[in-house]
């Protein structure tokens, strides 16, 4: 067991069909971020965090 995943993405709907390198795929499922910050993919735990629009970018 590793630790999972956080993903920043810049969009509120988010596909996520597991990882593509490693037998640990899964369905395709869509998930979407509401109000809340971020959203936890049920398969394969992930976490898909909203990546704030910033001014900078180092
Ligand atoms: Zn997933």
């Amino acid at each position: 067991m590793g630790p999972a995943k956080t993903i920043k993405v810049q969009e509120r709907k988010i596909l996520c069909e597991g990882d593509p390198h490693f037998p640990l795929g899964h369905p395709r499922v869509y998930l979407a971020i509401g109000d809340s910050r971020g959203v936890d993919c049920p398969y394969c735990g992930r976490r898909y965090i909203l990546k704030k629009e910033e001014p900078k970018d180092d």
